[in-house]
């Protein structure tokens, strides 16, 4: 690959895709089915080498410890808290805008998610508003705080620094939720290194994605390794058939990890560039420095991070001028996505605490959520985002078509 972009951008003559995984798999195709083929014919479907191997490659390009992968995002983030024996009493911050996930595996664990507001530049949480939180709950005496579920949304590492500072100053536990994060980074250091512990989710539409479901678990933390592999396979203790505590089955298939053997290589070699090289385009069209007025705002990425773009989101003046952009963009054919419609605490499931719960927990307080200040950003943001089609085979003809549509919209 002589160019830092993808020479294989480009899907001429179809429906211009929001994520296109059909494109990539012509590009990868001949690597792919081979790969594919090696595992249908070698009869190993659960572990064995292809798992190993990649949880070899992701610790490296990580730069961590342990990799330990699992079955999806969701998991990854419920094995980290059961690592730490988070339950019932215990206090885990969430930022109020993410997927509902970062959110979800708190109660199932018995713990109380509390929602924190975030930064309307980055999406990211808002590391004073986490600070105001921690006091609060605190101060009321009630629950004692653990965590933090730092989320790396649309592919941005969160303030890891800010963030940091706080946790060490409270004792909370970093979970770096990278489901969107992976191959984001600050100052070089890599997403998915943050975190005390991290995870992330390789659903085909994130920035590493295999052909169904995944996840993978990072830390350096010998001890929180050696006992989410024990969670992983039913809380095994020294052979399979040995069960030392209550755990889950969270394997990734072997399949999916010679998949992701083929696509962690394009994605070092060209995707994160490419991607990168997207969002530069996009950015540079979109600002004209003649239309100072910010009508339409593009995404802020701090001095020192990168991106490993999930989604490129535009924040829109409010509701209607978004959803009347979405239907200009689709009247053109063009598809755009509203991540996300709602903040974690106008979720019914967490507005009303009872919802969803066996008869059994209803009664367990340690089942509500909380937003103490109804996150404003948060809640504003939901009303106003939009994001682009993004991935690392879209054309600059596509790139143009996109901007002269939302500019001929703004204007
Ligand atoms: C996708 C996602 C998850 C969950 O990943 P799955 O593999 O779908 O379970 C968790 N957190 C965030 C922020 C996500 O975007």
């Amino acid at each position: 690959m002589s160019d830092s972009c993808s020479p294989f951008r480009g899907s001429i003559g179809e429906a211009m895709q929001f994520r296109d995984l059909k494109k990539q798999y012509q590009v990868l195709k001949e690597d792919m089915d081979k790969a594919i083929l090696d595992i249908v014919a070698g009869g190993t479907f659960i572990m064995g080498r292809a798992v190993t191997e990649l949880e070899q490659q992701l610790s490296e390009y990580v730069g961590v410890r342990h990799c330990l992968t699992c079955a999806n995002g969701t998991d990854a983030l419920t094995l980290a808290l059961k690592a730490w024996g988070i339950g019932p009493g215990d206090a885990v911050f969430v930022p109020d805008f993410t997927f509902f996930s970062s959110a979800e595996v708190v109660p199932l664990e018995g713990a109380t998610p509390i929602f924190v507001d975030v930064c309307e530049e980055t999406f990211n949480l808002d590391a004073s508003d986490l600070e105001r939180a921690v006091r609060e709950v605190l101060n009321e005496g009630r629950l004692r705080p653990r965590a933090v579920v730092a989320v790396d949304l649309f592919g941005l590492p969160a303030d890891f620094p800010a963030i940091r500072a706080v946790a060490d100053k409270y004792g909370l536990l970093i979970l770096e939720d990278g489901a969107q994060g992976f191959g984001g980074s600050i100052d070089g250091k890599r997403a998915c290194s943050f975190g005390d512990i991290a995870t992330t989710s390789f659903f085909p539409a994130k920035p590493l994605g295999c052909y169904g479901d995944g996840g993978a678990v990072f830390t350096d933390n010998d001890e929180w390794a050696a006992l989410i592999e024990s969670y992983r396979v039913h809380g095994k203790g020294t052979f399979k058939y040995d069960n030392v505590r209550i755990g889950l089955n969270s394997r990734l298939d072997t399949l999916q990890a010679a998949v992701l053997q083929v696509k962690l290589k394009a994605f070092m070699d060209y995707e994160l560039d490419a991607v990168n090289a997207a969002a530069e385009q996009y950015t540079s069209l979109l600002c004209h420095p003649e239309r100072s007025e910010a009508s339409v705002a593009t995404p802020v990425i701090p001095a020192g991070f990168r991106s490993s773009w999930a989604q490129y989101t535009l924040r829109l003046a409010g509701p209607e001028q978004r959803d009347a952009l979405q239907a200009a963009l689709k009247a053109s054919g063009i598809p755009s996505m509203v991540y996300y419609p709602k903040p974690m605490h106008l979720q019914t499931a967490f507005a009303d605490p009872h919802s969803g719960l066996q008869p059994s927990q209803k009664d367990s307080l340690s089942f509500r959520a909380e937003a103490r200040n109804l996150c404003p950003v948060a809640t504003s943001l939901c009303g106003r985002v939009l994001s682009l089609p993004m991935h690392p085979y879209i054309t600059e003809e596509d790139i143009e078509t996109v901007c002269s549509a939302v500019l001929n919209y703004v204007k």
